[in-house]
This record gives C-alpha cells, sequence and structure tokens, in this order.
C-alpha cells in the first residue's frame, strides 16, 4: 500500500539555504532543511500531504494547542553510509509509537503511508543536508498539534502534522552527573509519561534547573509515589550494570518506550551480556555503589544513543561510578551506530533503506 508519491505536492523553494550551512559546526536541532511536510485534519479527514519551503505557521490565537496542549513529537534520524545511500532506523516503530502518543491525547492518528511516504519524499528532496561527517545526521522532528480554533476545554476539530529536519553534528553529552530525585515527578501512574507529549518536558524543566544549580545536568526520574526506583533519566531510558549485569526497568504508563531501550537489550541478549528487565530501587543502586559493585549507568535516546553516566547523587551524597577500559556502553554504541551507517550486518531487521 502506499499513497502514490506523485500525489504528495512539492513546492521547491527558490533558492536553497544550503550554503548557510557550517556541516563542519553543526549544533543539535538547530538548522532547518529548506523543506517540510505538512498535512492538515479537518472536517474528520486527513488532506493529502504537501512539501513546502520551512516557514513560519500561521495559526488563530484561540488555537487549543496553546491553551489545552493537544501535541505530541517524535525524534528520528536519517544517516548516509559511505556511498550516500540514506537509512532510518526502525521508523515504524516511531509511527506506531505517534499514533500511540496521539490516541492518549485525543489527537486523530496519522496513516502509516502519510507518515513513511511523507518523509521518504521529504529526505529525498533535502537529502543534501544529510551530513557525512562521521557521528553527524540529520535529526527527524515529525509533530502533531490542536490547531482547531475555539476557548472551549474539549479536544480540537483541526489538527497538523509537519515533519521538520536539522542537520545534527555527533551527540556528544560529556560526562554526566545527574541527581536521583526525591521531591519531583515526571509523570503518574494512570498519566501520560508512556506519550511523547510536549507536556511532559515543560512540567521536567523546573526541576531539572534546580538540579542543575546543583551542579548536577540532568535528574534520574523515580516513581511518583515512593521516589524509590528508578524510572528514566532526564528524556531518555536507563540502564544500571551491577557487577556484569545489565538491568533496565519495565515500561509501564509512566515509562516512554523507548526504540533505543529496546534495541540495547536485544544487542545484550544476542551478544551474551546479561539483562534483566525489572524494576530497579534506588537503595540497590545506592548500596551497590557502595560496596563497588555498581559498574555503569547509562542514558538510551535516539539523540545521544547512549550517554554514560559519571556520577549520581543522592540525599547530599555523589556516588562516583568507575572508568573502566570496555563499558557496555561503548560496546553496544558501536553495535548500534554501525547498524545505522550501513557499517555493519544488520542480524535484526532494524535498518530501513530509503530508496530512490
Ligand atoms: C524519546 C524519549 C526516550 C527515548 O526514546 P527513543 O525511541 O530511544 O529515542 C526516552 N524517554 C523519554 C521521556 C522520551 O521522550
Amino acid at each position: 500500500m502506499g499513497i502514490e508519491t506523485k500525489s504528495i505536492s512539492i513546492e521547491k523553494v527558490k533558492t536553497s539555504r544550503i550554503d548557510q550551512i557550517d556541516f563542519n559546526n553543526l549544533a543539535f536541532g538547530s538548522v532547518f532543511t529548506d523543506h517540510m511536510l505538512v498535512c492538515d485534519y479537518k472536517n474528520g479527514a486527513w488532506e493529502l500531504p504537501k512539501i513546502v519551503p520551512y516557514q513560519n505557521i500561521s495559526l488563530d490565537p484561540s488555537s487549543k494547542i496553546f491553551h489545552y496542549g493537544q501535541s505530541i513529537f517524535e525524534g528520528m534520524k536519517a544517516y548516509k553510509d559511505k556511498n550516500d545511500a540514506i537509512f532510518l532506523f526502525r521508523p515504524l516503530d516511531n509511527h506506531k509509537r505517534f499514533n500511540i502518543s496521539a490516541n492518549r491525547m485525543c489527537i486523530p492518528e496519522i496513516p502509516e503511508d502519510y507518515f513513511m511516504d511523507g518523509l521518504t519524499t521529504l529526505l529525498k528532496l533535502d537529502s543534501a543536508f544529510i551530513p557525512t561527517n562521521a557521528g553527524s545526521s540529520l535529526y527527524i522532528r515529525p509533530f502533531m498539534f490542536a490547531s482547531g480554533k475555539g476557548f472551549h476545554a474539549s479536544p480540537a476539530d483541526e489538527y497538523k502534522f509537519i515533519i521538520a529536519c536539522a542537520p545534527s553534528g555527533a551527540y556528544f553529552a560529556g560526562e554526566v552527573k545527574v541527581l536521583i530525585e526525591q521531591t519531583y515527578s515526571r509523570s503518574a501512574n494512570g498519566g501520560v509519561g508512556f506519550a511523547k507529549a510536549g507536556g511532559n518536558y515543560a512540567g521536567q524543566f523546573y526541576p531539572t534547573q534546580l538540579a542543575i544549580a546543583k551542579g548536577y545536568n540532568q535528574v534520574i526520574w523515580t516513581d511518583d509515589t515512593e521516589h524509590e526506583y528508578i524510572e528514566e533519566a532526564g528524556a531518555m531510558n536507563i540502564f544500571v550494570r551491577i557487577n556484569d549485569t545489565l538491568i533496565t526497568g519495565p515500561t509501564s504508563d509512566r515509562i516512554l518506550d523507548g526504540i533505543t531501550r529496546k534495541s540495547i537489550i536485544e544487542i545484550a541478549k544476542k551478544e551474551g551480556i546479561p539483562v534483566e528487565v525489572r524494576k530497579i530501587t534506588v537503595t540497590e543502586v545506592v548500596n551497590a555503589a557502595k560496596a563497588g559493585t555498581l559498574k555503569e549507568m547509562f542514558g538510551a535516546g535516539t539523540a545521544a544513543v547512549i550517554s554514560p553516566i559519571s556520577a549520581f547523587g543522592f540525599k547530599d551524597t555523589d556516588y562516583a561510578l568507575p572508568k573502566l577500559d570496555t563499558p557496555y556502553a561503548q560496546r553496544i554504541k558501536k553495535i548500534i551506530t554501525d547498524i545505522q551507517y550501513n557499517k555493519s550486518d544488520d542480524p535484526y531487521g532494524w535498518r530501513y533503506k530509503v530508496t530512490n
């Protein structure tokens, strides 16, 4: 199946902005490609997607996105191999999760062909923007929000689905020092923590700023009732290595079902690394740190792939993680990125070629 690619109308830019981009000094997600995909939901149906020059969008001040926060997004990347072939990583999983988020926020689902054909058509058009320096990629941001009007607190009747892309450099978070949160919560039982909803991020900024003011880079979120179960690392899933066993918490309605997380679990199994998906308590992590059996902690997400944690703070005490010669973090990250950049075989079937 698939919408005919020719049914996606394309309005090209008159002059490309590609010469203004310094591909040797790319930050993360701050310069954009020439075009974007836009699709409107009106009268109970999605209209055909359009590709237009990257531009501002105009919205009525009463649009419900501004008042009631019906807004979701995805984060994915496109990679070029040494022959300039373009690849995505498990993109159908992003599409599925997008619709899971949409359902929770009362936003209409976007059909798979609109998402995939829209994305691949856009990538082919803006392919010159996919960077080729080591570790760099094109960050892709699909998002959907309520454009329908009215101050009435109810789901909107109109929505916009947009895909915008940003050439981005290798994302080195550096040494990340985290604070195990004991007061605030990112999400709650029965809430929206599993959805990639904008509001989940807005709620994180304030506690994260308090942690930054204390000298940390990120917060480790714990469960909302006891603050005793380790849940997520900032906007990433979290892994803990005790002795030789890699442990991550089970997903739930409070935890986002990360594609990097589930890829790491599968890779660990195949590599013969003992891996457990079970609840991890703060007590267990603190005791392991004291006993010297806590070997690694890292965050997992599309942007950084794996972001190693150098130390964590808990109740006014900092615990440093040991420096290992070949941490799991480094070993697994190489396996994932080699698949993403088409540098290795892909026994998992995760690589998705964007063909011409
Ligand atoms: C996006 C996200 C992740 C990571 O998901 P990936 O699919 O691996 O990029 C983890 N936690 C939160 C809260 C997220 O929003």
